[in-house]
């Protein structure tokens, strides 16, 4: 069996189940597959057949204490009429007037953003996870969002047995596209409210009760759903494969040919996930870790010297403006193993920067390149590639197709793989500004006077989003966090 070590204490050890269950381990520690010769596969055996299938044998591998048959049911529940596309991942080629690539669109889920391939995946292995381990209790995610997490996390939620999740976002904060998506979702068990206050407000907020009430009331223990559960790193493997079988099927490679990924990144996630995926066997050449204007791990991959003491910018893939990249920690305890990993990350905390040797820099540089692009470089390419192509790329995904165009050079690979993190429609206002038009003083506005230049058509999630009703209305100041929490799981059924 797959044991889970925490990358702060290496004995804590526990099974894929009880991991997804904790979220994060003991003492600030993450949970990564102790020894990686027990991930490794016949890739051929997983690229058969469609995207469930792979996601079947990948998640076999990994959550090995669930069993096949727990495993297929699943995976079944978590894509079951989701996904607005068959393929649930599809690939597509696009060109711009420099070159040509093919983008892994991972935006065709219930919210139009990436997150939703894990956080489909995610509530129904937690929900599982309660009985394996005996744990009674319900259980309330707590989350505070910037935009983008909040909807995918209501929607991997909704109705989901023995779980609740309350969503905290800054009111005034996110635009109008992501407050509906937050405040019109209906499942009984689903909850989003306004704070009065910034982002950091709500994230503190939120940190200082899972401190103070991890179990709010009887019956009732709180969780996460953020990025560092392994539960929700794991189902993101799966598109690299897809990806892979998908390109052999058009016959753009050969089998056993390597493919370069190029990630928009911003919390190290989605590029770590390709990381399993190559240490799995898959044949993958590089992994380009794309960034925008915070380039705190341009500077890292290039020099080994990870600095968030930095000025913060906020731009337009704001998904990607993060300074301290936690699941980077997991690579380096592979990397720099357990000693040095606990080391360099009490030196982020306390001096706000680390040095890595030059034999571990070396050992990620054979694999990680690092590139980062501003907004003016993603705005041109989103203009470039339309009109060489009339593919639509969002602020996310064009930065990663910048970055490619300026590393692409230098590549043996046989195909180049850009990830597409959002649907353009999310981020309608900055898409129309970099094809140069006007905007119209609404998201709804925007969104529809981008349908009529491009012709794409809008995701139906977003198209409807305007004309639903506001089901979630609550404002509180952050001092009634606390009350909050307790009587929604009072409320609870
Ligand atoms: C979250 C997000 C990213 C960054 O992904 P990480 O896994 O945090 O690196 C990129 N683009 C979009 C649209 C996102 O929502």
């Amino acid at each position: 069996m797959i044991e889970y070590v925490s990358t702060r204490n290496p004995s804590i050890r526990v099974s894929s189940s009880k991991a997804i269950l904790d979220g994060q381990a003991e003492s600030g520690g993450l949970y990564v597959p102790a020894d990686l010769d027990l991930i490794k596969a016949d890739y051929h055996d997983i690229i058969k057949g469609n995207f469930k299938s792979m996601a079947k044998a990948v998640w076999n591998i990994f959550f090995d204490d669930y069993g096949e048959e727990l495993i297929d049911e699943l995976v079944e529940r978590s894509y079951k009429n989701k996904f607005s596309c068959d393929k649930i991942t599809p690939v597509v080629k696009a060109q711009s007037s420099k070159s040509e690539a093919y983008v892994l669109e991972l935006y065709h889920g219930p919210t139009s953003a990436f997150k939703d391939v894990a956080l489909s995946a995610l509530p129904n292995l937690m929900s599982a996870a309660r009985s394996m381990n005996d744990f009674t209790d319900d259980i309330m995610i707590l989350t505070a969002t910037s935009g983008d997490t909040g909807s995918a996390a209501i929607q991997g939620f909704s109705d989901v047995p023995g779980t609740g999740i309350i969503v905290f976002y800054p009111y005034g904060g996110v635009s109008d596209t992501q407050k509906l998506q937050m405040v019109t979702p209906a499942s009984p068990n689903v909850t989003a409210c306004a704070i009065r206050g910034n982002f950091d407000d709500a994230q503190t907020g939120v940190k200082r009760l899972f401190r103070e009430i991890p179990k709010p009331v009887k019956g009732v223990s709180l969780s996460s759903a953020n990025s560092i559960n392994i539960g929700r790193l794991v189902p993101q493997v799966v598109y690299y494969f897809s990806a892979y079988a998908q390109l052999l099927e058009a016959g753009v490679i050969a089998d056993g040919d390597k493919v370069d990924f190029v990630v928009p990144t911003g919390n190290f996630g989605d590029i770590m996930a390709g990381w399993f995926a190559l240490k799995m066997g898959l044949p993958i050449g590089r992994l380009i870790c794309a960034s925008n204007k915070n380039d705190v791990l341009t500077e890292f991959l290039l020099t080994g010297h990870y600095d968030r003491k930095r000025d913060f910018y906020k731009t337009t893939s704001p998904s990607m403006d993060i300074l301290v990249s936690s699941n980077l920690e997991r690579l380096l305890w592979y990397i720099c193993g357990p000693e040095h990993t606990v080391e360099y990350m009490k030196q982020l905390e306390k001096e706000g920067e680390y040095q890595i040797t030059d034999d571990e820099l070396s050992e990620i540089q054979k694999v990680f390149t690092g590139v980062f692009s501003d907004d003016a470089e993603g705005a041109a390419a989103i203009r470039d590639v339309f009109e060489s192509d009339k593919y639509l790329m969002d602020t996310h995904t064009s930065i990663a197709w910048a970055c490619m165009e300026k590393y692409i050079a230098g590549s043996d690979a046989a195909a180049s793989v850009v990830l597409s993190t959002a649907s353009p429609y999310k981020f309608s206002a900055a898409v129309l500004e970099a094809l140069g038009e006007e905007l119209t003083g609404s998201d709804e506005g925007n969104m529809n006077k981008c349908h009529e230049i491009t012709g794409a058509e809008i995701p139906s999630g977003l198209a409807g989003i305007f004309k639903k009703p506001i089901i979630h209305n609550d404002v509180i100041e952050i001092s009634d966090m606390k009350a909050y929490v307790i009587e929604k799981s009072n409320a609870r059924d």
